[in-house]
């Protein structure tokens, strides 16, 4: 490398981590958890060709390595502390760095997230980051907490990363001016991370949706033993979304595509009141999208009802095929 690992590390990747007792510098992090709380770890890895574009923005691409991770920690309703960066690069490029650096910096100081660590190497593009959040103990929103009776709900719109890709690859054609905005949801996600904090004590269960609608809510209905029923008619669109719901790349964006890190819940529906107030309070769409039954013997876990009332005929994953 142009630049010398160590000076790599120095320039782009050493920041003040005000709530570490050690951040990097040294052979290990060391943090402490505020009294009564319990920690959790999530990690995720983005690889080059796989998960982005080699020629991706690498301002996004530093915001969306920590938003994703973020939104795991939104999932569990839990408030992240601390980040690490593992980072394999096929060369020092230092524009790239610095544009990088910026896109992961501004999402950590916006939530008060401190880089404490990490480890850099030379090789193919590969960034794995791992957060650490706190909870207080016991509170944390799981998959296995949804019981029959509960409302399903989602925060914001869903499907419009997935049709922004969509678009991408000429499966559906946008109109100029469409575009912009989906393709913000695709690379900026914004992680609901106020939304998780607040819904302990709401919500039984959580989840956020990057594989998809009808799979995420299926990974709440494994864990929790239940089944969902959903109405695919409430299922919160964006304008874009709507005007392009007759197509069904489209529609397979809704109910499948990934990547939107909206959170999917469940609740009493003597929550209603408290969820609407939440609603306003952050000025977040929440949507009640259908129920969570008893799951019978056999049965699909998550079966979406059409305008007639009938199930739409769903592929594993939610794909559909009509
Ligand atoms: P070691 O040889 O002990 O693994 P390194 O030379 O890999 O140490 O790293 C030196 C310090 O810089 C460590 O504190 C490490 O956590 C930190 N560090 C290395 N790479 C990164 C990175 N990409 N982001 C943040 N911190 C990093
Ligand atoms: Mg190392």
């Amino acid at each position: 490398m142009a630049l010398s690992e160590f000076e790599l590390i120095r320039r782009f990747f050493t920041y003040p981590a005000p709530g570490a007792v050690l951040g990097a510098g040294d052979d290990a992090a060391i943090v402490r958890a505020r009294r009564g709380r319990e920690l959790l770890i999530t990690a995720d890895m983005l690889v080059a060709g796989r998960h982005f574009f080699r020629d991706a923005d690498p301002q996004r691409l530093g915001h969306k390595a920590l938003a994703v991770n973020l939104s795991d920690i939104a999932a569990m309703g839990a408030t992240p502390r601390w980040a690490t960066l593992s980072i394999a690069l096929p060369s020092a490029d230092a524009r790239w760095l610095a544009a990088f650096a910026r896109g992961f910096m501004r999402l950590a100081r916006r939530y008060r997230v401190d880089l404490v660590g990490g480890d850099t190497t030379r090789g193919p593009l590969n960034i794995s980051v791992q957060v650490i959040g706190e909870v207080p103990v016991g509170r944390a929103l799981r998959r296995d907490g949804a019981r029959a009776g509960d409302d399903v709900w989602v925060s914001g719109t869903v499907g419009d990363a997935a049709l922004a890709l969509a678009a991408r690859a000429r499966r559906v054609i946008l109109a100029r001016g469409e575009r912009a905005g989906l393709e913000r949801k695709l690379h900026a996600p914004a992680p609901r991370i106020a939304l998780g904090e607040r819904l302990r004590g709401i919500a039984r269960s959580a989840i956020d949706v990057s594989d998809g609608l009808v799979a995420d809510l299926g990974h709440i209905c494994e864990r929790s033993k239940v089944a969902a029923e959903v109405d695919f008619s409430m299922i919160p669109a964006s304008a874009t979304m709507k005007r392009h719901l007759e197509r069904a790349p489209a529609r397979a964006a809704l109910l499948a595509g990934g990547d939107d890190y909206e959170l999917v819940f469940t609740a009493p529906a003597a929550k209603r009141p408290a969820i609407a107030a939440l609603s306003r309070r952050l000025g977040l769409k929440l949507t009640r999208i259908g129920r969570i039954v008893p799951r019978a013997r056999r049965a699909r876990m998550v079966t979406v009802r059409g305008a007639d009332g009938r199930p739409l005929p769903l592929a594993r994953g939610g794909y559909e095929h009509f």
